[in-house]
């Protein structure tokens, strides 16, 4: 039992920096999770008369049809996708759900399956759960571009997969049409399908555009899209997730699915039901919100001294530390601005299976005006005492 995978298994760095920010009272820039007041009330009004009405019992395993037909019309008006909601949707109980669904259902062991790093911590742990091999390929800084030749010498005869985080958390960055198109091709060559975490879908900024792999006819029955309506609509302790894909592909997951929860509150998957039919203002309130609010976090911290890239998508910026002045790794620069400048933020190298990258920490801009200022004050404050302190 020690050795096994849970056993092994560490708790993860977003819920030990949030009791080490609630322990010290520091502002959470750590873990990812909008500020108490930033959810959309008709949002929480439709979650209140949903649970009035009812029904309380299992709702149908595939999810509610009001939800199944809302994520196939969001996704037919956001990116022009032609979704069969009968066949081709299947609620989850987050997106964390829909990942540990899909690993179980097409991994087995023996097989491997490529992550792109830095990667979400809750992938590597349950493919080797599901007994499949994580075989990591790495982007690096400053640009995080796609490195297709390196990607495509990861595949090997027991390559079954591909794991596509767009937009990708922890680095804030959008792939671009003609990187989704390289790995579609991959997916031809090596007859891989890909599961592609695109929980971040609706937090775009500057006018850009997410792109999905799923568009790409040649590969329109290889791909699993999931999303989650904990980031579309700032409630991410609802746990409530989808998953979009061909029939025949979806039609196992779905098997995992009905023995990992079976069904997801039924008064939540309406609430998100009307979530995703909301007019574009929505969408599209959320994203200046958003922008605002990553224009604050992100200027400044440029202003505090800290070297932080373009951000194109997410709720995240990350920072390089290897010009801090005694930053010491990244997980012990998060312990102690926690407790020095009272801010937290997350280690890169919680996204990297080997624990060896330690060259920036992360910072959530979902956040009120108000707290985003406070914290980089902080900062500010922190590092002109650092500089002090090295000049002396
Ligand atoms: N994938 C990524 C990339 C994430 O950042 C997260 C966490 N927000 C999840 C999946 C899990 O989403 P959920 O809360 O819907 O389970
Ligand atoms: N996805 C969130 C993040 O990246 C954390 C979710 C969790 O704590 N499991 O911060």
């Amino acid at each position: 039992m020690a050795n096994s995978v849970f056993g092994v298994t560490t708790t993860s760095i977003f819920e030990s920096m949030s009791r080490l920010a609630a322990e010290v009272k520091s502002i959470n820039l750590g873990q990812g999770f909008p500020e108490i007041g930033l959810e959309p009330a008709e949002l929480i009004e439709a979650a209140i008369g949903a649970l009035r009405e009812g029904p309380h019992q299992y709702p149908p395993m595939m999810g509610l049809p009001a939800l199944r037909q809302a994520v196939a019309d969001n996704a037919k008006r956001w990116l022009g996708l032609d979704i069969d909601w009968e066949r081709e949707v299947l609620v989850t109980s987050g997106a964390t759900e829909a990942l540990a669904d899909c690993f179980l259902a097409l991994l087995e062991p023996g097989d491997e399956i490529i992550l792109l790093e830095p990667a979400y911590d809750s992938y590597p742990t349950i493919i080797r759960r599901a007994g499949a091999t994580p075989v990591q390929v790495r982007l690096d800084p400053p640009d995080w571009q796609l490195p297709l030749d390196r990607l495509e010498a990861a595949i090997t005869p027991r390559t079954r997969a591909i794991v596509l985080n767009t937009p990708m958390n922890p680095i804030g960055k959008l792939f671009s049409r003609e990187e989704l198109a390289g790995i579609a091709a991959l997916l031809l060559k090596y007859d891989l399908v890909a599961i592609c975490d695109e929980v971040y879908e609706h937090l775009i900024y500057d006018g850009r555009r997410h792109e999905t792999l799923l568009s790409f006819p040649e590969v329109r029955d290889r791909v699993v899209r999931i999303g989650s309506a904990g980031k579309t609509f700032s409630v991410t302790g609802w746990k409530v997730g989808y998953v979009t894909a061909d029939a025949k592909l979806l039609k196992p997951i779905a098997k995992a699915h009905q023995f990992v929860t079976f069904t997801t509150p039924p008064a939540l998957q309406a609430a998100v039901a009307f979530g995703l039919n909301l007019p574009d203002s929505y969408f599209d309130g959320l994203r200046r919100d958003m922008t605002r609010r990553r224009d604050l976090l992100v200027g400044g911290l440029r202003q505090a001294g800290f070297a932080v890239g373009d951000v194109a998508a997410t709720y995240f910026a990350v920072a390089a530390i290897d010009q801090l002045p005694e930053a010491g790794d990244d997980y012990a620069l998060c312990r102690r601005i926690t407790r020095e400048a009272g801010v937290t933020a997350i280690p890169i190298s919680a996204f990297y299976d080997a624990r060896n990258v330690h060259s920036h920490i992360r910072f959530c801009f979902a956040k009120s005006d108000q707290t985003l200022q406070e914290a980089v004050q902080r900062l500010a404050r922190w590092r002109e005492g650092l500089n002090w302190k090295a000049a002396s």
